[in-house]
């Protein structure tokens, strides 16, 4: 098979024999969910409910607060506890609670949306956003508006990312294996939106056998390309995955839409095709829970704002040595100090790391080996970027495009110096964006 890839990267150990072969099983319901109204990229949602009301499964429960931002729906039936703000990954949002009535009865608005041939493009990207649907790889970018470029930027190849290049995490994998249907129907709404007669699903080469059911899969539509991909990190990133598939090379500061090109999980376009399929919105999503740490590590499909803590108690608990939470995989992924915390729409991954491996090395001086540049996926040179950003001078760290870092921790991955790269060069991207949006 002629495998595609890009140019850097590294092979981390893909660990992912936890939870590979475990078949995604559903959560018990959770007897009360908190569902925060930002989960993604953008503006948050604002709140459609009041304490006392009661929600049905699938009801908007909050209103997308502008074009970049979703509504949220209830993920379960029962009463509006409290509308306040609660804690959640990396800081504090408005969040419902709801109780449970365990009577899971489902919103008079869950309805399908019809058969694919009969609704138009824009008919399409409607439902995609009425059913709140983000990007489900990990970042969060409300996905009808990467459907809707300007005019004149023309998509003429989609893409759909079934790499999961992140180690540990298999909750991908598993869907390709287990629901390929729904992800063919995903990726055929997708090409229909740009009336595309092709499109292509990249597999890393380490996933044979997701590979060869989604190949059996899309033979119901010859223009669905099933790709072959090295197993290299990061091989699912965007840009990464345009250029192994197509040759053709995001600028620097750009965005796929440059270079003709749409991408998205197959974990979104299987939540695509439920939204027009059974008029379900996004309100559950399949989470992988693994590492050392975690006494029996799984691919459970979680209502979104279970807690963290609840999943993990289905996962048979922690081990008594736990180090390190870490909310998504061990690259790109957020370690979090507490576990009382709503899972969301991006809740890809839940890692567990013991105290041994948990342990940071001490840094030291670089010692200018070049691995860094070698390794990046973007073509930066890390080690200037990260000294620049370590001695707070944005100016020069913005000069060597730190705004083209897409965070993949590979730098600090290969480090033999053990330096805070992607921690460091991430500060700084935070730090420019916050004086670009004030000088704005
Ligand atoms: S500089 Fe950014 S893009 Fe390059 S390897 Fe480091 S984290 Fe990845
Ligand atoms: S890999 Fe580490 S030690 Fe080598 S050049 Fe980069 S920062 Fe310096």
């Amino acid at each position: 098979m002629n495998l595609l890839s890009f140019k850097g990267g590294i092979h981390p150990p893909h660990s992912k024999e936890y939870t590979e072969n475990k078949p995604i099983k559903t959560a018990v319901e959770p007897s009360l969910v908190h569902i925060p109204l930002r989960q993604h990229i953008g503006a948050p949602a604002s709140p459609l409910v009041k304490v006392g009301d009661i929600v049905k499964v699938g009801q908007k429960i909050g209103e997308a607060g502008g074009f970049v931002s979703v509504p949220i729906h209830a993920s379960i039936s029962g009463i509006v506890k409290s509308v306040k703000n609660q804690s959640v990954l990396g800081g504090s949002a408005l969040t419902i609670s709801i109780e449970n009535d365990l009577k899971n009865e489902i919103h008079e608005s869950v309805l399908p949306k019809g058969k694919l041939e009969d609704l138009s493009g824009k008919e399409i990207i409607e439902i995609i956003k009425e059913a709140g649907i983000v990007g489900m790889g990990g970042a969060g970018f409300p996905t009808h508006v990467k459907l809707s470029p300007p005019p004149d930027k023309k998509i003429d190849v989609v893409i759909l990312n079934g790499a999961e290049c992140e180690p540990y995490l298999t909750n991908d994998y598993r869907l390709m294996i287990e629901n390929p249907e729904e992800i063919i129907f995903g990726m055929e709404a997708l090409m229909k939106i740009f009336n595309l007669k092709e499109g292509y699903i990249g597999i890393e080469n380490n996933k044979p056998e997701a590979f060869k059911i989604m190949t059996q899969a899309a033979k119901r539509n010859p223009g669905i390309k099933i790709v072959g991909l090295k197993t290299k990190y990061p091989q699912g990133a965007e840009k990464q995955l345009i250029n192994a598939i197509t040759g053709r090379q995001v600028p620097s500061g750009g965005l796929p839409m440059e270079v003709g090109a749409v991408v998205n999980n197959v974990a979104t376009a299987a939540a695509i095709a439920n939204a027009i399929q059974s008029g379900m919105p996004l309100i559950e999503r399949i989470c992988t829970v693994t590492g050392r740490g975690v006494k029996d590590p799984q691919n459970i499909r979680i209502k979104i704002g279970t807690m963290i803590n609840e999943i993990v108690e289905q996962c048979g608990g922690y081990t008594d040595d736990v180090g390190k939470l870490i909310m998504g995989g061990p690259m790109m992924g957020i370690a979090s100090h507490t576990d009382k915390l709503p899972s969301t729409k991006t809740t890809s991954g839940i890692l567990v790391f013991t105290e041994k491996e948990a342990k940071i090395p001490e840094p030291s001086a670089c010692i200018k080996c070049g691995k860094c540049v070698e390794a990046c996926p973007s073509f930066l040179q890390p080690s200037y970027i990260s000294a620049y950003a370590l001695i707070d001078n944005l100016v020069m760290a913005e000069k060597y495009n730190a705004m083209d870092c897409i965070e993949c921790g590979s730098c600090s991955f290969v480090c033999p110096s053990k330096r805070p790269l992607v921690d460091s060069i991430r500060i700084a991207k935070r730090e420019i964006l916050e004086q670009r949006r004030k000088s704005k």
